[in-house]
């Protein structure tokens, strides 16, 4: 490729009108106009379509860019169309273009006028539009989006799969990928795959210094949810809710409760749909309520708070949804609603799910609980994920989250741990923590008549504390890696080698939980 390398600040200025690179901008253009593969991870409003745009409007040929959604590649394709005084500086391909329409995009490239291309990766298989593209000069490819490709993003498009072989067919091209999704399973999974392990990669920092994390339990929850509210008159936010049918339902309640509130979901009439966002942006309502369909590609800056009603499948949904408040640098608060037994719903509906994609959920679904019940610092917790490390006393942000402002006591459960522990080996690893808390607590079911565990030394050996609390054990030590749910039999508890060493007494470290965490008030002894 043509490599415009100088002077890179006077085409930024001249395209897009800023005075300087955003972060690590300039150092991924120039590393991708010198032919490097390149990998970006980067937080939502982090500029990473700058990266790509720019070294496309300056590279002789057409830089092809992947993206997984037909309405984003249109907003970008007139963003980028309004850069430039040139007409046909970027266009989409895909099936719903007419034949006039294909031939004027096939034009514009064979005249060297279109700078980007915009496909989704199912027409990238398109025969015809192989043909073409092998035969007219390739800048580069970038791929938007990468986490598509892996199974352990919260997007998977198995159509991502092949990218690698059908860009080889294309064209030997740098391939830059970009995303916002940084677990460290995720980004080998995309390097793999694209067969770009030695690419270099950029990272950024996913810490949103400005946002305040908050769990509470999922208790009286729409009288919390409303006087929240009341506390943050007048400002915009969002609730995430699991169902359509809640969303409607709560949005109904806020307004009998005099909140000027919307609902938004997949199943609404496209109108109202639209007219409701558009309700929101244009600060018409004060608050949303949605399922995950609201919020892609939404930008409006001062959202002050996201909650969920519903706590997400996943950290990294969590993240992204959470990402929507406070981009302006203002306050965002991130409050979530917790109560394990919608986490068991979730385990329920994977369980109709292929082996692998239960795993998946399964260990994603672990990560969100120990979220939920983590004693650290929260903002470290999500940050540990994005495999990024941080201090939780001088780091950006350390004080922002219920646990640092308010640091829950801590509990040593070693010895209880141990007699849990106990229990299990001893009883074959063969239950689920339904029936283990039983024996624990003395209560006798179909499962422990059956298999007599009545006759156990261990038969409520734990009924001085509430059940609650022994839920909590085996809920922190799968989360701690003590225990493992088995996959195939559904929920038996299994142990680890951790588990064993423990045992063993090899293991010296002390078992803490968090005292006055009770997340499970439903259901008392
Ligand atoms: P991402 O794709 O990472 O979510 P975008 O590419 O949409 O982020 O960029 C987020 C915002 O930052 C956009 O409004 C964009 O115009 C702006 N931006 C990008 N690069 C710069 C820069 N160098 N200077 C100022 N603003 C920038």
């Amino acid at each position: 490729m043509s490599a415009k390398k100088a002077n890179l600040s006077g085409e930024l200025k001249k395209y897009f009108g800023f005075s300087t690179f955003k972060g690590q901008q300039e150092q991924i253009i120039e590393n991708l106009l010198s032919g490097k593969d390149i990998f970006v991870l980067m937080p939502t409003g982090g500029g990473k379509s700058l990266c790509y745009q720019l070294p496309a409007l300056i590279s002789e040929g057409t830089a092809i860019v992947v993206s997984p959604l037909i309405a984003l590649m249109k907003n970008q394709v007139d963003a980028v169309n309004g850069l430039s005084s040139d007409d046909g500086v970027a266009h989409v391909l895909n099936s719903s273009l007419n034949k006039t329409q294909t031939k004027q995009v096939f034009d514009d490239i064979k005249a060297g006028k279109t700078k980007l291309l915009y496909v989704a990766p199912e027409s990238l298989i398109k025969d015809d539009y192989l043909d073409f593209l092998k035969e007219v000069k390739i800048s580069f490819v970038a791929i938007d989006e990468a986490h598509c490709i892996s199974e352990w993003g919260h997007d998977f498009r198995p159509e991502y799969r092949n990218l690698k072989s059908i860009i080889d067919k294309i064209a030997d091209v740098p391939v830059i990928a970009l995303t916002a999704t940084a677990t460290p399973k995720v980004q080998d999974d995309i390097q793999k795959t694209l067969g770009m392990a030695d690419a270099l990669v950029f990272k950024e920092s996913f810490n949103r210094p400005n946002l305040y994390y908050e769990v509470r339990p999922k208790v009286n929850i729409d009288k919390e949810i409303v006087r929240f509210i009341n506390q943050h008159k007048g400002k915009s936010g969002i609730i995430y809710c699991l169902s359509r049918r809640k969303v409607e339902e709560f949005a109904q309640l806020l307004q009998v409760n005099g909140i000027n509130a919307l609902p938004y979901h997949a199943g609404l009439d496209q109108k109202v749909r639209v007219a409701n966002q558009d309700k929101f942006l244009m600060e018409e309502v004060d608050v949303i309520v949605a399922t995950i369909a609201f919020g892609m590609g939404i930008d409006k800056p001062d959202v002050r708070f996201v909650i969920h009603y519903d706590f997400p499948k996943s950290l990294e949904s969590y993240y992204q949804e959470t990402g929507r408040a406070g981009r302006d640098g203002g306050e965002g608060h991130c409050l979530a609603f917790y109560d394990p037994k919608d986490i068991e719903k979730l385990e329920k509906f994977l369980a109709q799910k292929p082996v692998s994609e239960r795993e998946i959920g399964l260990q994603l679904l672990n990560e969100v609980v120990g979220y939920a019940e983590t004693s650290m610092s929260r903002r470290q917790y999500i940050l540990y994920y994005f495999g990024e490390n941080f201090d939780p006393v001088k780091g950006e942000g350390a004080d922002m989250c219920d646990n640092s402002s308010n640091p829950p006591k801590l509990k040593d459960a070693t010895a209880d741990l141990n007699e849990a522990l106990k229990l299990i080996k001893d009883t074959g690893e063969k239950f689920k923590s339904k029936d283990l808390i039983s024996v624990i607590m003395g209560k006798e079911n179909a499962v422990t008549k059956s298999y007599k565990l009545e006759q156990t030394p261990h038969f409520g050996f734990g009924k001085e504390e509430k059940d609650n609390y022994w839920k909590t054990i085996l809920r922190q030590a799968t989360v701690q890696g003590f225990l493992q749910k088995d996959i195939e039999t559904y929920g038996v508890l299994k142990m680890s080698e951790k588990a064993k060493k423990f045992l063993d007494g090899k293991s010296k470290e002390p078992f803490l939980i968090a005292e006055d965490r009770e997340f499970d008030l439903s259901q008392t002894k």
